[in-house]
């Protein structure tokens, strides 16, 4: 019912002033705790919020607007809290997506992460010569490790300089190679990557011409022949991540790309998106990596730190010293570059191949995770959830996803939890699984949630159980707060 206006200026009376609520004791620890602004602004929020209450007709007599003053210490203290929360924060993947690009794709591993811990403190020679107390250049720091890991097996002398992201290295590649000039690819490989990545528009904005060639299933050697010409700069390969052509299809080797190039004296240029740097084949995954490419003579690689590397963000470029030391000329190399943490949580990474103790990097270990460990955790944790009223679980067999690149058809034979809760739809649950403290982000399929444990650390479990004990008895609180 609407209220007559003098009453409504009675309860705003009731409602202190922000001088006035600061002066309570509660609120002068919290000043203590979190500084006077941001305590101040929560007051200053709460009161308003009351205000709007009333002018709303929400608080409608003197005996609730009461009640709410008298919570002021809990509401300006979670008003706090929610202010004050970071907003990039961990969450536990249940998805078995292994690099899932939303979720920050490759968690790192402790090495690359005592890196950074070491370097991000202090001082450190960045850009400084040590041995010859001079100003340096901050590329050679991965440069090193790289060189040892990528000249073998038949591969020598190849160069990596790093950029920030692998989108960032076409964009430089591209722009240091064939500016003014074209760059022959294939129909079947004019790809988009999430987040708006599309080859022909890298291409314009790097200043060179796409010159397609062939069909979208079918691109022989000769029609990249046929379209050399005098102002052909750059044969280029680009990996079809996320997408597959099957059916009627053909796609000349790398092999016979590099011998057309080396004929009239073109580099071939891979991006190869994913970029990893042991055999996929040992985890049944049908990718190539970057030694592969490079042997069979590819002239320049582009790949991602944090995709199939499993390190930080980053793009590297990899191939010949004389295009390498063509693109850290490039001014655009400079803008493109770089922070310390990188190059640190780079080196951490990459120590990790060259020990060959790369099980020690998180994604890797999750690829080589054998599905019957994962379906004897599922059937632990299925143990844990049974004492839950109103929950029913079961162990469903079902695919990780490789993700962050690799083909669609990069999966791992997995198990699933499948969960539902009485009275609760499949995507209710999944929003109150990532209401979580931590977010627990699942899989929704089929009007079920379910939960992959090959993307969530062993340590991590315990949040699992503990989010769904507390969703039911939150239920079983709502239940009988209405029943009583
Ligand atoms: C993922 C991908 C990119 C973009 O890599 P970012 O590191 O996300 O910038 C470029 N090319 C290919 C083929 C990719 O798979």
């Amino acid at each position: 019912m609407p209220q007559p206006k003098n009453v409504k200026s009675e309860l705003y009376h009731e409602v202190p002033s922000v001088d006035r609520s600061l002066n309570t004791p509660w609120i002068a620890r919290l000043i203590e705790q979190e500084g006077r602004a941001p305590v101040v602004e929560a007051v200053r929020t709460v009161l308003s919020r009351i205000r709007t209450e009333i002018a709303q007709g929400h608080l409608a007599d003197r005996e609730s607007v009461r009640r709410a003053i008298g919570h002021l210490d809990d509401a300006v203290t979670q008003q706090l809290r929610a202010a004050m929360e970071f907003s990039l924060k961990r969450v536990i993947n249940a998805t078995g997506v292994i690099l899932h690009t939303n979720l920050g794709r490759a968690p790192l591993c402790e090495t690359a992460l005592q890196r950074i811990h070491e370097v991000a403190r202090v001082y450190s020679n960045l850009e400084f010569n040590l041995g010859k107390g001079e100003r340096g250049k901050r590329d050679v720091h991965a440069e090193r490790l790289f060189s040892r890991l990528l000249n073998q097996n038949g591969v020598s002398d190849v160069k990596t300089v790093v950029v920030n992201n692998c989108a960032a290295a076409v964009l430089l590649a591209l722009n240091t190679l064939a500016e003014g000039g074209e760059v022959i690819v294939s129909r079947g490989e004019l790809v988009e990557i999430g987040g708006s990545f599309r080859v022909p528009e890298v291409m314009t904005k790097s200043g060179a011409v796409l010159r397609e060639v062939g069909t979208t299933n079918r691109t022989r050697i000769e029609d990249y022949e046929r379209a050399i010409n005098e102002n052909t700069r750059l044969l280029l390969r680009v990996h079809r991540s996320n997408f597959a052509i099957i059916g009627f299809t053909e796609q000349p080797s790398l092999e016979a790309l590099a011998a057309l190039g080396r004929k009239h004296g073109i580099p071939l240029m891979e991006d190869l998106g994913g970029g990893a740097l042991v055999p996929m084949r040992r985890f049944g995954i049908d990718e190539g990596g970057v030694l592969e490419s490079l042997r069979a003579g590819v002239d320049l690689v582009t790949y991602s730190g944090d995709k199939l590397l499993g390190g930080p963000q980053a793009g590297m470029l990899s191939g010949r010293p004389e295009l390498i030391g063509r693109i850290r000329s490039n001014p655009l190399f400079r803008a493109l570059r770089v922070d310390k943490l990188t190059y640190a949580a780079l080196e951490g990474t990459l120590i990790e191949y060259l020990r060959q103790t790369h099980q020690e990097i998180p994604t890797v270990q999750m690829m080589a995770l054998p599905a019957t460990s994962i379906r004897d955790r599922a059937m632990a944790m299925i143990e844990q959830l049974k004492a839950i009223p109103d929950l029913s679980a079961q162990v469903v067999d079902g695919f990780s996803l490789i993700g962050g690149g690799t083909a669609p058809s990069a999966t791992l034979p997995t198990f699933l939890i499948a969960v539902s809760i009485n009275g609760k739809s499949a995507d209710e649950l999944s929003r109150c699984l990532r209401n979580a403290d931590p977010p627990i982000v699942a899989r929704v399929e089929e009007g079920k949630v379910l939960l992959d444990l090959r993307t969530v650390f062993d340590r991590d479990e315990i949040f699992i159980g503990n989010a769904f004990t507390k969703l039911s008895m939150a239920k079983t609180e709502i239940a009988a707060a209405e029943s009583s």
